[in-house]
């Protein structure tokens, strides 16, 4: 044989290979998934367009839940108290799988889907987190799953869990605490990203909660000695967190926002507000951090001779990594191999990277080997963490944007509403139902999933760090 011959025959053995390993049933998804990318597409481009945050998710919800009921799923919407958080089950028996479908933007990123900053709608939100792929691609691959049930080529339940909240809030938690994944044997997940990779470092924990503080009104300048500033003590509370931000461990994130620091300028003001956040890697080192920066509102509050109170917004637990699940997960993506870009989103993608001062390289799709565990991994947090506590929880992050985009920014938008975040959209559609196809085929992934979240939970027992109901309707 030449030596071109070779290469051939030695490239179509791989291909042949590569076709082998993919089973008949997963084949069955894939092929499922890319008859319905329009209709996908159509869906991720509504909900990109309705641009909904935190517990206002209405139109996308609806467009999530229904597309679930037409096709067969039963839909249970306002679940845990929120409107617009539902479950759609197919199926029953056991094993009982979850996927998890994120759909809340984020404030003021509206974005147009050019390559340079230009807002759609003037400080409106944006998907700058790109959940309407999110909760698109999981769906997507729930109804892949539910085909191959209906054709009896699998044998469980299917659960799809539509999500609302993630950027604020955190709707899961009210989930978790109604007891609404407690059935699941496993669960999935993915995220959007800037590279492709099974995700197995945990994200931290954090707790939000605001301060207020109450004085009195009086004129700035006829008769300030009439008065008690709040917004003085809101000064004095956020330079004492500034100068504690020197002395805190690495691992510790502290932020704050101002939501109200008084109305104008020639009033001494009665009330002002403040958002704070404190986040670490394990939530033991978060709630040393959280207790002292609550004690320090006391501290302002008797500087400034002003009365205060704390309000426990909400809390997300740190993730369980799940490496039994992630060996699922990563087998499927390099069954699938990397995405395939054209030349004009390369040229996007190079063109985002400009504008937002990266390296000109392009996408990055490539299937990394799975990554070892960090004890300090950094980042940020999801309310994923929580379901992570109850059942043991699956994920991996797809290229929806250039390397190096800066996230939760308008280029995540742009990327969101154009084919480059489509292409990862189907891409983790697919990963996510291959995944759920090894977990109803083969019960010892399972077993293995559900043997180390034993292990790496431990005895602890699973409290949602908050009070009372969702905060629907709330700023
Ligand atoms: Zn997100």
């Amino acid at each position: 044989m030449t030596k071109r011959l070779l290469l051939l025959f030695a490239c179509a053995t791989v291909l042949n290979a590569q076709a082998q390993k993919i089973s008949a049933s997963k084949a069955a998804a894939i092929k499922d998934i890319e008859g319905r990318t329009s209709e996908l597409t159509t869906i991720s481009d509504k909900i990109w367009a309705a641009e909904e945050i935190a517990f206002q998710e209405t139109i996308s919800a609806d467009l999530l839940a229904n597309y679930a009921e037409a096709n067969g799923f039963t839909v249970e919407r306002g679940v845990a108290g929120i409107p617009t958080a539902f479950i759609a089950t197919y199926g029953s028996g056991s094993p009982v799988i979850g996927i998890l479908g994120e759909f809340d933007a984020l404030p003021g990123l509206s974005q147009n889907t050019v390559p340079y900053k230009s807002p759609l709608h003037d400080g409106k939100p944006g998907h700058g987190c790109g959940h309407n792929l999110f909760g698109t691609a999981s769906l997507g691959a729930a109804v892949a799953v539910k085909d191959l049930m209906a054709q009896g080529k699998l044998k469980g339940t299917i659960k799809f869990f539509g999500t609302p909240a993630e950027e604020k809030f955190f709707g899961k938690i009210w989930m978790a605490k109604a007891g609404l994944f407690d059935d699941l044997d496993a669960c999935l997940d993915w995220h959007p990203g800037a590279e492709t990779q099974t995700a197995v470092q945990s994200g931290l924990a954090l707790v939000d909660f605001t301060v207020e503080f109450f004085g009195q009104a009086a004129h700035a300048s006829g008769d300030p000695w009439n008065g008690r500033s709040a917004s003085d003590a809101l000064e004095l509370y956020a330079h004492g967190i500034n100068a504690y931000r020197e002395h805190i461990k690495p691992t510790v994130r502290i932020h704050y926002h101002i939501q109200d620091g008084g109305q104008v300028v020639n009033v001494v003001p009665d009330y002002s507000r403040i958002w704070v956040r404190v986040r670490d890697d394990k939530r033991e080192g978060m709630n040393e951090v959280y207790q002292r920066v609550r004690a320090m509102a006391e501290g302002a509050a008797i500087l400034a001779n002003v009365d205060y109170k704390i309000n426990l917004v909400s809390g997300i637990y740190e993730v369980l990594v799940n490496r039994s699940g992630g060996a699922v997960i990563q087998k499927n993506l390099e069954l699938l191999g990397p995405i395939t870009y054209t030349a004009e989103e390369t040229d996007y993608a190079k063109k985002i990277q400009e504008a937002t001062g990266k390296p000109q390289i392009g996408l990055n799709s490539k299937i990394e080997p799975m990554e070892e565990t960090l004890e300090h991994p950094g980042g940020g947090s999801t309310d994923v963490g929580d379901v992570s506590w109850v059942v043991p929880v699956a994920r991996l992050t797809v290229a929806t944007a250039p390397d190096g985009t800066p996230w939760h920014s308008w280029a995540v938008v742009a990327c969101g509403g154009m084919s480059i975040g489509h292409k990862g959209m189907i891409h983790a559609a697919k990963a996510l139902s291959m995944s759920a196809i090894d977990l109803f085929e083969d019960p010892k992934k399972v077993e293995a999933m559900k043997k180390e979240f034993k292990e790496r939970k431990g005895d602890h027992v699973y409290t949602p760090m908050i009070e009372g109901p969702p905060p629907i309707g709330k700023e």
